[in-house]
């Protein structure tokens, strides 16, 4: 198979496919409004959604410095699940019964999103189909059978655990040893989704500014190069890129991942693998992959590749390294055999936000006016939209239109983390840990015992993950 006349770049498939948009009008100069909202991503334009459904006398605007769906929300795997980055960290502050109202949450997210999406008639090839994940060693399957238990003490009920042949029955993927299944989830085209709901969001009378990059959020206040913003409530909802935003270097590590998306597959490939159900699909490694069946039969497929850049560097076009796109092309053919002679179309990266204690967060701060969401680490398409409906809550709750609600009780509201360490320790503990991660990966494929290696659980502990 050659990648030779792969696309790279381009900021992603799905803009390859859809058309990239015509930025809107930059902000004109100084203004003041009811809300000012910094980032056009699913965070951002959900937040602005749910505020001016709730409240449509607010004047709302979103300052986006490229176009609505520039960063991760144009160019993710489309898995739209209940996953929520720390969880288990939630239930150890706050007791078990509160990380289940947010899994809860969580769960009733994935439908709200595919509700939303059908009422606003955003087409965003949703298909419902779960979540498969697979073990390929033992030791994956030992974690694979904990990780399902722990999901079903936080009360998925419906989780179903897979044996190697009923496996395969779903999804072909070689050396799969066990799966487990949730219904809470969807799979989805990015862009589709998040062009649709910034449509909407203007449809509604939000004030969209695009090409309109802010330098610096302070209390009350915006600032861009074309004039400041004032508002009583300034969200910052720009997740991976929050680094290059004044004072916020070491607020939220800037993480890469990285997709490959492949030709249409013809009916011959799909009877050997399968995956009728076009669930999307990953693996328990720990440098894991994650996978979709896309709407129009292509395998698109993500992993870390190049986890960070020195310094907190951001973003150039989701460019990514031909070393990535031959790792990622390579892991799909172990995966799936039959596709060695296919054509990769397409490869891209994008930055997500990882906290240093890598839980997802979402704040109000009363005395400022000043909120944000996102550290989504990886688990975003589904969080942002529950993080926007709790800012809606808890702006309505600070201006006094409502009392608390059950989003604003829940437990990752206003939690604080401390900063990432400076360079070039961040660099270091990024690269170390995902090199820990790859060998302890290597050296479970060919052990016989069930037990993660004891260099990926040192590597967790060292990058606050446990
Ligand atoms: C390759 C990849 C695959 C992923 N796959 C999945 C997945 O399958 N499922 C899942 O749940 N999550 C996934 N994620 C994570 C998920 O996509 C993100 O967590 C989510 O999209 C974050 O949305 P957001 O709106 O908070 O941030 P973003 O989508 O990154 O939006 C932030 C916006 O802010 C803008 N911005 C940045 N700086 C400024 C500034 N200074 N001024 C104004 N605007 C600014 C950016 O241009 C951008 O449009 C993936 C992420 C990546 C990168």
């Amino acid at each position: 198979m050659s990648t030779v006349s792969t696309v790279v770049g381009g900021i992603s498939f799905w803009y390859a496919q859809e058309g990239t948009p015509t930025p809107r009008e930059p902000l004109p100069g100084d203004t003041s409004v009811d809300v000012c909202i910094v980032g056009g991503g699913y965070t951002g334009l959900w937040t602005a959604y749910y505020l001016k459904k709730a409240v449509p006398f607010l004047n709302i605007t979103v300052l986006e410095a490229k176009f609505c769906g520039y960063g991760a929300s144009g160019r993710n795997g489309g898995w739209l699940y209940n996953g929520i980055a720390g969880r288990d960290r939630y239930a150890e502050l706050h007791g078990h019964d509160a990380a289940v109202r947010l899994q809860k949450a969580m769960n009733e997210t994935v439908g709200e999103v595919v509700r939303t999406a059908a009422a606003e008639k955003i087409d965003a090839d949703i298909h419902r189909g779960g979540v498969l994940e697979v073990a390929h060693t033992p030791a994956q399957l030992a974690r694979l059978k904990d990780f399902h238990s722990v999901e079903i003490a936080f009360g998925e009920t419906d989780r179903v655990l897979r044996g190697a042949r009923e496996t395969a029955e779903r999804v072909h993927v070689t050396g799969a040893v066990g799966s487990t299944w949730t219904p809470h989830g969807a799979r989805l085209h990015p862009a589709k989704l998040v062009k649709g709901l910034a449509d909407a969001v203007e449809a509604l009378g939000v004030t969209l500014h695009e090409s309109t990059p802010v330098t610096e959020i302070k209390p009350k206040h915006a600032v861009t190069p074309y004039g400041t913003v004032r508002a009583p409530y300034v969200l910052r909802c720009t997740e991976g890129f929050t680094a290059s935003l004044k004072g916020q270097k070491r607020t939220w590590l800037p993480m890469n991942s990285s997709m490959i998306v492949t030709e249409p597959l013809p009916a011959r490939i799909w009877d050997a693998i399968g995956w009728e159900g076009r669930e999307t699909l990953g693996d328990m490694a720990h440098a894991y992959f994650y996978a979709q069946r896309t709407a129009d039969d292509r395998i698109a497929l993500g992993g870390r590749g190049h986890p960070y850049r020195f310094g907190s560097a951001t973003d150039n076009d989701g460019r990514t390294r031909a070393s990535t796109v031959t790792a990622l092309r390579d892991l799909m053919v172990r995966l799936f055999p039959v596709t060695a002679g296919v054509h990769v179309d397409h490869a891209w990266s994008g930055v997500l936000g990882v906290p240093r204690d890598w839980c997802a967060t979402v704040t109000l701060d009363r005395s400022t006016g000043l909120g944000y969401a996102g550290g989504y680490v990886g688990s975003g398409v589904a969080t942002a939209n529950l993080a926007a409906r709790t800012l809606r809550d808890l702006i309505q709750q600070d201006s006094g239109q409502a009392g608390p609600t059950e989003l604003t009780a829940l437990p990752w509201v206003n939690h604080k983390v401390r900063r990432w360490e400076p360079e070039p320790l961040r660099w270091l503990g990024v690269h170390g840990m995902y090199a820990a991660y790859r060998a302890a990966d290597r050296r479970e494929s060919t052990s016989p015992r069930p037990g993660t290696d004891p260099v990926a659980k040192v590597a967790d502990r060292i990058a606050g993950r446990h």
